[in-house]
C-alpha cells in the first residue's frame, strides 16, 4: 500500500480489510485509538472511516489505500442510570458487553440486530433495526444523545433539539460524517432471558403473508425463514417465529430459580476458509432442510440467545462461504405491491441457477426522519449469496425490479449497487449531502461503500 505523507504521521499497521461477506479485501492503514483524544489527534484528514466489530457485509467499514479507525479499544461505559436504565457509553462498546454486563441486573439492549458481535457506532451508523421493527422502530428509537467528532476536529453533542440535523443524518450515515465517539442509550427492562416463542410452519408466499401480519398483531418479535427448495405453487414456504420476553411467573420452577442467566462463549468455530467445493446444490440442500427444521422445532421457552442470535454460536461462520466470499442482499419493498415483488424476485433468483442460502423474511414498520435510515414499511427479505461468476449481474437484475417496486436495499448488507440506483431509491440522498457539505465540506470521512455509491467524491487519480 502506497502511504500518503500525512498517514505517515499516524499510528497503524497496514491491515488487509473486508466486511462480513468477504467479497472484497482491501489493504487499510488501521489506526486503533484508545481514548477520544487519540482519535482527535490520530484522525487523517486526507480520508478516513470509523470501524466497528466489521459486521456489515460489504465496505462500509473500509477505506481501501487509506485510514480506518479501528473503534473497539473505545469500549467503556461512562455511566449508568438503574432507574431509568439510561446507558452512556463509549461507541466502540459492543452489545456482546452490554447484554454480559446488564442482563444479569435485569437490562437487556432496546434494539438489536440478528448478532450482537456489533458495536453502539456501528448500529448508529447503519441505523440498524431487529426483529421487532413493525413496533419498536430502529436503533435510533433507543438513542438520546451522541457526541460526534467532526471533520474540523471540534467534538460536538447531537441530539433532537441540540445540533438535531447531525444527530439525524449520523443514522444511517454510514460513519461518512464523523466518527461517534460515545452514545446515550435507553435499555430495556426485563424480568428473565428467557423468550416465549412459537414457530408456524406456513405452506407457500400468500399464508406466509397473512400468517406474518396476524402473528405482528399479537408478538413483537417476528421473523420468518423460506425454505428456498419450494418451487411452484409452494414458493414461500417456510417457518415463522414469533416470541416475547417471558416473564418471571411464565417460568417453571428450576429455570426460575437463576431466570436472568447469561450465556456461555461459544467454542464452536470455522478455523479457515473452507474450499469452494463444499457449497454445492446437495450440501445446500441438506443445510436448508435442517434450518427448516429448527426452526420448526422452536421449543415454548428458549433463552434469548437462541431467538435473537442463532448464527453466535459459530464463531467466522462467514468462512464457510470459502475464499471468494459471499454476499447479502437486502431489501425492503411496499406492502402494497410487496407479495408480487417477491415472487418475481424469487422466481428470478431460481431460474438463475444460483445458490441463494441463509434467508429471513420480516415486515418492517414506519421509517424515521433519518434521510439513509434503511427501514421503511413494507416486507423485507435478506438472503446469502455464496459469490458465484453471474451473482453480481443477478443481483443488478434484482435492483432494478426493488427500484421498480418502490422499494431499497439495505447499505450495511450491501456490496454492489451503483450510485444511480442507490440515488433513485433514497430520494433524500440530497438533504443528506446538504448536511454532509457542512460539517465535511472536504470530504474527510469516505469509505469505499461512501465512493460507490456517490456520497463522497470519486479519489483523484494519482
Ligand atoms: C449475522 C449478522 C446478522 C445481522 N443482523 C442484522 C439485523 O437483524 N438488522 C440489521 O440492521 N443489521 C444486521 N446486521 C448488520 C449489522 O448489524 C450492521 O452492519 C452493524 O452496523 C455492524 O456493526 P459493526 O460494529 O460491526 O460496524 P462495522 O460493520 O464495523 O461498520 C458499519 C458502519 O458503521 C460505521 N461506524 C462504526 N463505528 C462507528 C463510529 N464509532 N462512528 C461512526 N461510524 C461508525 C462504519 O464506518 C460503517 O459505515 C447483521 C450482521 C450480521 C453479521
Amino acid at each position: 500500500m502506497q502511504r500518503s505523507q500525512a498517514i505517515q504521521q499516524v499510528p497503524g499497521n497496514v491491515t488487509r480489510l473486508s466486511g462480513w461477506g468477504a467479497n472484497l479485501r482491501e489493504d487499510c492503514w488501521l489506526t486503533e485509538p484508545a481514548t477520544s483524544a487519540n482519535v482527535a489527534e490520530w484522525l487523517d484528514r486526507s480520508g478516513t472511516i470509523a470501524r466497528g466489530l466489521g459486521r456489515s457485509y460489504g465496505d462500509a467499514a473500509i477505506n481501501g489505500g487509506g485510514q480506518v479507525i479501528g473503534m473497539t479499544r473505545l469500549d467503556r461505559q461512562l455511566s449508568f442510570d438503574e432507574a431509568s436504565g439510561t446507558l452512556v457509553c463509549e461507541a466502540g462498546l459492543s452489545l456482546e458487553q452490554i447484554i454480559r454486563d446488564f442482563t444479569p441486573r435485569g437490562w437487556f439492549p432496546m434494539i438489536t440486530p440478528g448478532t450482537k458481535f456489533v458495536t453502539v457506532g456501528g448500529c448508529i451508523a447503519n441505523d440498524i433495526h431487529g426483529k421487532a421493527h413493525h413496533c419498536q422502530g430502529s436503533f435510533s428509537n433507543c438513542v438520546d444523545e451522541l457526541t460526534l467528532l467532526l471533520a474540523n476536529g471540534e467534538v460536538v453533542v447531537a441530539n433532537r433539539t441540540q445540533n438535531s440535523e447531525l444527530f439525524w443524518a449520523t443514522f444511517g450515515g454510514m460513519g461518512l460524517l464523523g466518527v461517534v465517539l460515545t452514545a446515550t442509550l435507553r435499555l430495556r427492562k426485563i424480568e428473565t432471558s428467557y423468550f416465549r416463542q412459537k414457530s408456524l410452519k406456513v405452506a407457500d408466499l400468500d399464508a406466509m403473508l397473512q400468517v406474518l401480519e396476524e402473528q405482528d398483531q399479537v408478538f413483537p418479535y417476528s421473523v420468518a425463514t423460506l425454505d428456498l427448495f419450494a418451487r411452484g405453487p409452494r414458493l414461500g414456504r417456510g417457518v415463522v417465529t414469533v416470541g416475547e420476553h417471558a416473564k418471571r411467573d411464565e417460568l417453571p420452577s428450576d429455570l426460575s430459580r437463576d431466570p436472568l442467566r447469561g450465556f456461555p462463549k461459544s467454542r464452536l468455530t470455522v478455523p479457515f476458509d473452507l474450499p469452494d467445493f463444499t457449497l454445492n446444490p446437495l450440501s445446500m440442500r441438506l443445510v436448508n432442510a435442517f434450518i427448516q427444521r429448527v426452526q420448526a422445532g422452536a421449543r415454548p421457552l428458549g433463552h434469548f440467545e437462541g431467538f435473537f442470535y442463532p448464527l453466535d454460536k459459530l464463531a467466522h461462520w462467514n468462512r464457510g462461504y470459502g475464499r471468494r466470499g459471499f454476499t447479502q442482499y437486502q431489501f425492503v419493498v411496499p406492502f402494497s405491491d410487496g407479495a408480487r415483488c417477491l415472487r418475481e424476485i424469487l422466481t428470478t433468483i431460481f431460474s438463475a441457477g444460483e445458490l441463494p442460502f441463509l434467508n429471513v423474511l420480516k415486515r418492517m414498520g414506519k421509517s424515521t426522519q433519518s434521510a439513509l435510515s434503511f427501514p421503511a414499511e413494507g416486507y423485507t427479505l435478506a438472503i446469502d449469496f455464496p459469490m458465484r461468476k453471474n451473482t453480481r449481474a443477478l443481483l443488478q437484475r434484482l435492483d432494478a425490479m426493488v427500484l421498480d417496486a418502490g422499494g431499497r436495499i439495505y447499505l450495511g448488507k450491501d456490496s454492489f449497487l451503483d450510485a444511480a440506483t442507490f440515488r433513485a431509491m433514497y430520494p433524500a440522498t440530497d438533504a443528506w449531502l446538504a448536511t454532509k457539505a457542512k460539517y465535511d465540506p472536504q470530504g474527510v470521512f469516505t469509505s469505499n461503500l461512501g465512493r460507490r455509491v456517490g456520497l463522497v467524491a470519486p479519489r483523484p487519480s494519482p
